[in-house]
């Protein structure tokens, strides 16, 4: 059946790519997957729709920015002497932007930079369930809002005005932070920390919180959270994103070829 054709070629190339993985170079994978991003693109398709149209990730949306409002009270209420601040991310944490991967699937592409940016272009984003509320409510407690986002400086504008459009407090250039050159956060937390008192952080990555969750050598990340766990329960909230992220190139590594063989590869070690 010619259908079947692809799952025989796969299962053959994880093969060989495993007898030969010291030797065999990624250039040759990448040759053997003239369709590789179509096949990634179909493999996303659950994730999406989950995230879209679920009224289970709709809940843990509200969830989280209910938990996140019961948590920033605990916060203001211990000492401190810096004036407060709420540190959000942006992607799949106070934006919702599964209508760029559903798109993406349907083209049968992955993830591109230009493709994103006539995404982000639009502005059009939809707020995630209990983003505004939660953030205005914030802001009614006196703390500042920092949306610490890795998106590009060429997409502060229109993401400024998507935010804005929502109805986000402080959606401005002084409290929007694009990525200055590297995708870590850390330096644009510490600037923030310098003159205040970060009371929670918000994000759909570990790494929104804490760089040190962008290694997942030993057990993909989780004895890292269970050792930060009292740290991570006060000031961190943690939202659902199944479509993207460090826990997915932890994983499937870069490049599409790789990713196919590498996910399928998980599969082959965790099946019973
Ligand atoms: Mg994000």
């Amino acid at each position: 059946m010619p259908r079947n054709v692809p799952t025989l070629s796969l299962l053959a190339l994880i093969a060989l790519s495993v007898a030969a993985c010291r030797t065999t170079a990624p250039a040759i994978r990448t040759a053997a997957f003239p369709d590789a991003q179509a096949r990634l693109a179909q493999q996303n398709v659950d994730a999406v729709i989950y995230q879209n149209a679920s009224a289970e990730v709709y809940r843990l949306y509200q969830q989280g920015y209910e938990l996140a409002r019961i948590r920033l009270d605990a916060n203001l209420a211990r000492p401190h002497t810096l004036p407060p601040a709420v540190i959000v991310d942006i992607d799949e944490t106070v934006l919702d932007n599964s209508p760029s991967n559903a798109e993406d699937a349907a083209q049968g592409r992955t993830w591109s930079p230009a493709h994103w940016k006539q995404w982000t272009a639009l502005a059009q984003a939809k707020a995630l369930p209990g983003a505004v509320d939660f953030l205005n409510y914030a802001a009614s407690r006196g703390c500042t809002v920092y949306y610490i986002s890795n998106r590009d400086a060429d997409e502060e504008a229109a993401t400024i005005k998507n935010l804005a459009a929502e109805g986000f407090p402080m959606a401005d250039a002084a409290h929007v932070m694009p990525m200055e050159g590297t995708s870590d956060k850390t330096a644009r937390r510490t600037a923030v920390a310098k003159d205040h008192y970060i009371a929670l952080l918000v994000g759909d990555q570990l790494t929104d919180f804490d760089q040190s969750f962008h290694d997942r050598s030993v057990g993909y990340g989780k004895p890292h959270v269970d050792a930060l766990r009292d740290t991570l329960e006060r000031y961190f909230i943690m939202l659902p994103n199944p479509m993207y992220g460090t826990w997915l190139n932890a994983v499937g590594g870069r490049g599409d070829s790789l990713k196919l063989i590498n996910k399928a590869r998980f599969l082959e070690e965790h099946g019973y």
